[in-house]
């Protein structure tokens, strides 16, 4: 509806009757929409949101509803349930999982609460597609996230392939294909639904389960105001209805394996061998050059892209740098650009544009290992749709290549570079690049073989990754964290303000408080026992109020 606000009309929602009408109240000026947005539980999952999160509750509401498109709203257009696909029979692989029947039962009695289900890849959708099943046979209704809609994740194509026209991929589309999706998820004409990060909101009635897939996946934060991931608002969720929430990946996140659930996992897991070796020059080291040999269908993981990076001016002979920023200049598909600013690449010391390269890197990595494997290598660009290697084929790609795409049933599995992941910034960079492994190493077929290249053979998450077991991973970096004064499980925020922004954050105790200031403006990073969380934000509206705070990020990626 239209409301007169400060004598501006502006879009509100109704939460709710009260008595309590304070003084100066308007009347509502139009109503826009006969469409029911939330139901009390809805609400509370907002409340939530807007309260973990420290975001206004009206921001959030946006945020978990669809943009809405006025005529879809006729109740006429509600899609017919037909429903002619028979529900699925199980297939019984989440009961073949230790704890599986413990997880069938809880869905069956919806007993709320959460797990974490660690399968094998070949299992990794059938046992979501089980546990939907049992979902829906109870009567209930399931909800699956996925952190991708390009190219469809293997559980979301075998959910539909599974259901049918009982399930709805909220995929993507139109704004108006969207919007009819929603009211007819909303009316319960679907008994499943599929969708990436907003679809936690999905308004799915009667919800028994909610599945979170590669639950560690970085696109399952909110990178926008207001902030959230999908796995924590999955689980609040699930207290508020009443609904179990899976946790599913093959590399479960530090956040997920510290809540302490009970985890699922086969009985016999069979992890193919990974063979360590140090990195050869340019990544050729010679193991692996006589594995691409004799293998007829590889991928090859590099996580630089480009052909390598300018080291030298072959004019000036000084250090290569870029003219514009000084930064690092990197050559790729024939061109030297400046990684930061994009621009040619220049000598900052001279101008030219001649310069001796360390190679290394995507393009390199197809280069060489065309020479050295007996079928045609190809790589993955950045403008091309991730895939698996075909048939006789070897493909070279990046971190953005590793999507859920099956099982894989390769010969070969590469990993390069892999001292690169501790070197890079961020403390959560380690744990994206292990997952990353772990699950490109997992496209190799049983009785195939997984290299990876590093000088830290000791290093807990390449132990990790040989063992196909991320306890030991997960140990180190609870620890790591908590050392730097970021523990798993603490909440995170990056609060940007003016003078005394420091002292106030103090004064609430945080875990760990790190300011830095820049021309007037101060930016602090807080980690706050969660339990904590809601009086920081009565204090940061307090803040704002008073132009001590002027931004609250929550959960930045650190
Ligand atoms: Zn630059
Ligand atoms: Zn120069």
């Amino acid at each position: 509806m239209q409301v007169p606000f400060h004598g501006r009309s502006v879009r509100a929602w109704v939460l709710g009757a009260t008595d309590d009408v304070p003084p100066g109240v308007l009347a509502v000026r139009t109503l826009v929409s006969p469409t029911r947005w939330f139901d009390d539980r809805g609400l509370a999952l907002c409340r939530w949101v807007s309260e973990r999160y420290v975001a206004p509750l009206a921001a959030v509401l946006r945020r978990a509803s669809p943009p809405r498109v006025a005529g879809e709203e006729d109740p006429a257009l509600l899609a017919e349930r037909r429903a002619v696909t028979p529900p699925p029979a199980i297939a019984g692989v989440l009961a073949n999982h230790r704890d599986g029947q413990g997880l069938l039962q809880a869905i069956e009695q919806t007993r709320s609460g959460g797990w974490v289900l660690r399968p094998v890849p070949e299992h990794e959708a059938a046992a979501v597609v089980d546990a939907v099943g049992a979902c829906v046979s109870s009567g209930r209704r399931a909800l699956v996230i996925v952190p991708e809609s390009t190219p469809v994740p293997g559980t979301a194509l075998a959910i539909a392939e599974a259901f049918g026209d009982r399930a709805s991929l909220l995929l993507g589309g139109s704004k108006r294909a969207r919007y009819r999706t929603w009211l007819d998820v909303q009316a319960g004409r679907y008994d499943v639904v599929v969708g990436t990060r907003p679809s936690v909101f999905a308004p799915v009635p009667g919800l028994g389960l909610i599945v979170v897939a590669r639950e560690s996946h970085a696109a399952l934060r909110e990178d926008r105001a207001p902030y959230y991931h999908a796995r924590d608002v999955a689980l609040a969720r699930g207290a508020i209805e009443g609904a179990v929430v899976v946790l599913s990946a093959l590399a479960p996140s530090s956040e997920a394996a510290a809540l302490s659930l009970p985890t699922v996992s086969p009985q016999r897991r069979s992890w193919v061998p990974v063979e360590v070796v140090a990195p050869g020059p340019e990544g050729r080291a010679p193991r692996l050059v006589k594995t691409l040999a004799s293998s007829s269908r590889a991928f090859v993981f590099s996580p630089l892209p480009g052909y390598g990076i300018a080291a030298v001016c072959r004019a000036c002979g000084q250090p290569a740098a870029c003219a514009s920023c000084g930064g690092a200049l990197r050559s790729s598909e024939g061109a030297v650009r400046c990684v930061v600013c994009e621009a040619p690449g220049r000598c900052r010391s001279c101008g030219a544009s001649d310069f001796g390269l360390r190679r290394g890197g995507q393009e390199r990595v197809e280069e060489w290992a065309a020479r050295a494997a007996r079928v045609p290598v190809r790589r993955l660009g950045p403008g091309d749709t991730p895939r698996l290697p075909d048939e006789g084929e070897v493909l070279v790609g990046g971190p953005d290549d590793v999507r859920e795409l099956g099982a894989g049933g390769l010969d070969l599995v590469a990993i390069l570079d892999a001292d690169l992941a501790a070197r890079r910034p961020g403390l959560t960079a380690r744990e994206r690049a292990f997952a990353t492994w772990t699950e490109a190493v997992a496209w190799a077929r049983p009785g195939g073989r997984a290299i990876v290249q590093t000088s830290h053979a000791n290093d807990p998450a390449v132990q990790s990754l040989v063992q196909g077991d991320p306890a030991r991973f997960h140990r180190d970096e609870r620890q790591r964290r908590a050392q730097a004064g970021f523990p798993v499980g603490s909440a995170v925020f990056r609060v940007a303000g003016g003078p005394g922004l420091e002292a106030a954050l103090t004064a609430l105790g945080p875990i760990t408080l790190l300011a830095s200031s820049h021309e007037g403006q101060t930016i602090c990073l807080l980690a706050l026992d969660p339990g904590d969380v809601p009086a920081f934000g009565r204090a940061a509206r307090e803040l704002a109020r008073r132009d001590v705070v002027n931004r609250v990020e929550a959960e930045p990626h650190l």
